[in-house]
Order: C-alpha cells, then sequence, then structure tokens
C-alpha cells in the first residue's frame, strides 16, 4: 500500500461495488448529502431488533487500505461473526435460497478482516439482517470472497487517480435508492444517450429545502444561539430562525453579523452576502466545496477554446431568444406593430449567434439584440409614467426602473454564486465573461440565462400592476437613484416569490421552480465538459 494513499472507508467500498459513480462522486469529488439518510437505503442502526447485543469497533489498517466502524459483533459457538442490518429485502437465488448483495458481501469481508488483523483471530462467516423481509443472509468470508475484496480496493485506488466520473450505472433500478441521484441527475444523462425518450424517473426536487434569509434593517445585528440565527433589530425587535432551515444569508446595507455566525455558517455551509444599501453586491463568505478532480476538469474543459466557444454560442442563443420570445409574447395581442423593427434585429441576431466564430462576434450580435429589447421594454412600459424604463442604464442606476433592474440582478448573481458553490465548481473560471471586475464571471456567465425570467419580467409586471411608488420606494440623489428600505422589502418579497414559481423544463420534461433551475443548470453545464455534453442552456420560456 503506498503511504500517500488515504484509507478507504468500507461504506465506501459499499458505494463502488453498488455503482463505480456512487463511489466517485462521494470519495473522490467528496459530494455528501449532509443527512443521515444518505445511507438509509444501505444502512439500518436504529431499528436494530431487540435481542441483539451491540459491540462497536473502530478499526483501521494500514496494510488492507481500509478504515470502518463494525458496529456488532456476536459470538456463534464461540466463532465471532460481523453482523449487518440492511434496511431493504435480501436477495433470493434461483432456488429460493437466502443471499446477500454483492456490495453488503464487501462490506461484511472488510469488518472481517479488519477484526482478524486487529484481534487476531480468524473470520469464517458474516450474516446480514434484512428488515423488510425479515431474512437473515449468510456470507461466507472464504477465499473467491477476499480476492473480491482484494480487487474491490484496487479499484478504489485506480478510480481516486482518475480525473472521470465513471458513467452511470446501466441498473436503473440502483438509481432509485441512491441518495446523490439528485447530483448525478443518471436520468438526464441517459435522455442525451437515448436510452429513453424522456425522463423515466425524475431525481431533481423540484423545490429547496430551506429558504434564504435578508437581514435589510439598518443596525440589525444577526448572532448565533445554539442551532438559532437571531436577528436583533436597534431598536430591540427579535426573530429567531433554525440554522437547518437556512440556506444563504443576505446582508444588506449596515447589518452587523457576529464572528459565531459566521462560523457556524461556515461549518454548515451556508453562504452569507453582502449588498450596499444601493443594492450592489458586495462579495459572500463561503466555503468551495470539495472535488479537485471536479475543479481540473473544469479547468481543462474551460481552458479548451472550442469548449469556450461552443458554450458561449449555448449561453447567448439562450438569452437572446428569451429576451425575443419574452416581447413576442407581451405583444401578442397589441402594439407588435410599435417595435417591429427591433424584433426584426432580435430575430437577425439569433439567426447570426448561431453562425458565430468568435465570442467578439458573439458580443456583438448580444449587445446589438439586447439594445433593441430594451427598447421594446421601454415602449412597452411607456404608459407607465415616471417608472417606464427609459433604455438600460447603471452604474449607478437613474431612474426607479433601472434601479429595481439593478437590486434584482444583484441577487440574481448572489443565487448564480451560490448555486455554482453547491455544484463545487470555481466561479472565478468562466466562458463568457471575462475576470475584468471582482464579480465571477461564471455567476456573471450563468445569469445570463435567468435575466428575462427572473427579473425583466418582475419588472413589466410590477409596473403594470402600478405595485411602486415613486416617491416612497426609491430615493433619488442627483443622477442616481436606488430603493428606499421600503422598495427593498418590497423588491426582495417579488424577486423571492418569483423564484418559487416552477415551470416545465422543456428538454429534460419535468417542473422545478427557478430557485432549482438555476442548480440544475449548473449541473448540466458540469456535465458538458464531463463526458454528457448537450443539455446545459436549452430551457427557454414559452
Ligand atoms: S444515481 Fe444511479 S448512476 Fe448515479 S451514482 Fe446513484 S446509482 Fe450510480
Amino acid at each position: 500500500m503506498d503511504d500517500a494513499e488515504p484509507l478507504t472507508r468500507v461504506m465506501a467500498l459499499h458505494a463502488l461495488v453498488y455503482c463505480e459513480r456512487l463511489f466517485y462522486l462521494e470519495e473522490v469529488e467528496e459530494i455528501r448529502i449532509a443527512d443521515q439518510s444518505v445511507y438509509d437505503g444501505r444502512r439500518l442502526h436504529e431499528q436494530l431488533p431487540e435481542y441483539v447485543e451491540l459491540t462497536s469497533y473502530t478499526l483501521e489498517s494500514e496494510r488492507l487500505g481500509i478504515k470502518g466502524k463494525v458496529d456488532v459483533v456476536r459470538t456463534i459457538d464461540g466463532r465471532w461473526v460481523p453482523f449487518e442490518y440492511k434496511k431493504g429485502r435480501a436477495r433470493l437465488s434461483r432456488d429460493g435460497r437466502v443471499q446477500a448483495w454483492p456490495s453488503d458481501e464487501i462490506q461484511i469481508c472488510a469488518y472481517a478482516l479488519l477484526l482478524e488483523e486487529h484481534f487476531e483471530r480468524p473470520i469464517t462467516e458474516g450474516r446480514v439482517y434484512y428488515a423488510a423481509d425479515h431474512r437473515t443472509a449468510v456470507v461466507l468470508v472464504d477465499e473467491e470472497l477476499r480476492a473480491r475484496f482484494a480487487e474491490t480496493v484496487r479499484r478504489a485506488a485506480e478510480l481516486r487517480r482518475s480525473t472521470q466520473r465513471p458513467p452511470v450505472t446501466s441498473n436503473t433500478n440502483l438509481c432509485t435508492n441512491c441518495s446523490l441521484a439528485p447530483v448525478c441527475l443518471p436520468e438526464e444523462e441517459r435522455l442525451l444517450l437515448e436510452v429513453s425518450a424522456e425522463p423515466a424517473q425524475r431525481f431533481f426536487p423540484a423545490d429547496r429545502e430551506g429558504s434564504d434569509l435578508h437581514v435589510t434593517s439598518p443596525g440589525a445585528t444577526v448572532r448565533r444561539s445554539g442551532g438559532t440565527v437571531i436577528v436583533e433589530e436597534r431598536g430591540g425587535e427579535r426573530k429567531e430562525f433554525p440554522i437547518h432551515e437556512i440556506v444563504s444569508i443576505s446582508l444588506h446595507g449596515h447589518v452587523q453579523v457576529t464572528t459565531q455566525t459566521i462560523h457556524a455558517c461556515a461549518s454548515e455551509g451556508i453562504p452569507i452576502h453582502f449588498f450596499t444599501t444601493g443594492g450592489r453586491y458586495v462579495g459572500s463568505i463561503g466555503n468551495l466545496a470539495g472535488g479537485v478532480q471536479r475543479r481540473l476538469r473544469q479547468y481543462a474543459g474551460l481552458t479548451d477554446p472550442a469548449m469556450v466557444l461552443y458554450l458561449a454560442k449555448r449561453l447567448v442563443t439562450a438569452k437572446v431568444e428569451s429576451q425575443l420570445r419574452y416581447v413576442l409574447r407581451l405583444t401578442r395581442e397589441k402594439q407588435r406593430e410599435t417595435v417591429e423593427s427591433e424584433i426584426e434585429v432580435m430575430r437577425e441576431a439569433v439567426k447570426h449567434v448561431h453562425r458565430a466564430s468568435s465570442l467578439d462576434e458573439l458580443r456583438g450580435w448580444e449587445g446589438l439584440a439586447g439594445r433593441a429589447y430594451f427598447t421594446c421594454l421601454g415602449t412597452l412600459t411607456r404608459d407607465d409614467g415616471q417608472l417606464a424604463l427609459d433604455g438600460r442604464n447603471r452604474r449607478p442606476p437613474r431612474d426607479p426602473a433601472n434601479a429595481l433592474l439593478s437590486f434584482w440582478y444583484a441577487l440574481l448573481y448572489r443565487d448564480c454564486v451560490r448555486a455554482i458553490l453547491v455544484v463545487g465548481l470555481d466561479p472565478s473560471i468562466g466562458f463568457y465573461h471575462q475576470p475584468r471586475s471582482s464579480a465571477y464571471p461564471l455567476a456573471l456567465d450563468l445569469m445570463e440565462m435567468f435575466r428575462v425570467t427572473l427579473c425583466d419580467m418582475i419588472l413589466v409586471g410590477s409596473l403594470h400592476r402600478r405595485q411602486w411608488s415613486v416617491g416612497d420606494d426609491f430615493v433619488q440623489a442627483g443622477k442616481q437613484c436606488w430603493l428606499s428600505p421600503e422598495g427593498r422589502k418590497k423588491a426582495i418579497e417579488l424577486y423571492e416569490r418569483r423564484k418559487q414559481d416552477k415551470w416545465k423544463h422543456p428538454v429534460i420534461g419535468y417542473s422545478l421552480s427557478y430557485d432549482r433551475a438555476i442548480e440544475l443548470e449548473v449541473r448540466l453545464l458540469e456535465k458538458e465538459w464531463s463526458g454528457a455534453p448537450g443539455l446545459f442552456a436549452r430551457n427557454r420560456i414559452r
């Protein structure tokens, strides 16, 4: 065993025999779902039959290259027998004999070998109890199983050295019980391979569990007490939020946060985002998820000029087509004639984007389409008086409509950063935006796909519904305009509500919230350079 080789967890060997890709995601890319239910399909400790006497050993062996916790060892006729308890059903041979599943056999063998080495006693068999059908399988720790174990350890070391994720398993039943299916997206990958015409099963959750905590009151302090985040306002008002229900914290303006809160959030993987009073995104504190192999693949993919151009074309096509479709939708019943020439410019841009041979050419067509699009929005919000969108301006925004757009784009940027970190990619390496400012290029890239649906649409909708008061919701200082505290609260509410709206992905074929759609796109993007390309940036508004 090479000194530098890390010891493999016995549960990781179990995962490897279950599915090589599961092993790779857990052990090499370090993707773990933070909840104990990860192992629900594979382990059962909390429902042990009462008669069992528990003896637990945590053992490791440099020689075997493994470590693990042997939960139960029973003595039968003077022999030591490791036991494992599983939630599912036993395997039955054709002639009806009760057998353990191959992954469970390897696990038992690993425990047997650890016990033999540490206690110098021969272990010749183990047992697996399957709770679903109350059957116990005997596992003989013979030469054949020991050889299979050695081969599994060898394969684990080989996979650790690889930068390529193994393919999805061909046994679709395994995915049904796999805790990492929402990350792996096996059905989406099979869709690409045309193994199935449409996703047979959907593993990616429609909604995210937990919510984004926004703190907007000037002078408020965010502190932690036990498992609770407490927001104390200047006037003494206090609100409490269980930390496990929070997925991110956004601090707007002059808000304090204690070191203990930052510490707790860092260890729980909850990013903290900072915004200025005017709504500009300043930065985030958050852990980059582990998984160096994943980032090596990203660097290799995004330093390949052909890959970069291909992805940028997909992205700009998605953006310009969404802008065009939105304008067509807005003018379905009236005013089409007032924006006919701008629509033509956007149609031309879509055609040329497909044929573009450089990033500069793409940027040219995207800019042209963008100007035409905002001219359309200006024309179509003309009746909204002082709130009408008079072209796009920023840094700083000069009118209420642009103040709203800038604020929502900043929130969208934050959500894109978070999704990228959740997936474990490096946000500082993108493919379309250049690293010119402190903003992460990959987050800027990703936002392009969601500007229309998550920001522009709520702007036009809220203007038409007359939801804003120029006097109460905005502050005009010289040529600058930003949101008042009241306006900011309204804008956050509209944005967060919009994120929860569900929409059916036209290619994947299932519905999910916009919030989840951002993360889904990052996962599909990663597949572009991980051997399963073709699904990124294919979503469009209807
Ligand atoms: S979802 Fe399926 S292919 Fe992906 S890791 Fe799990 S079992 Fe393997």
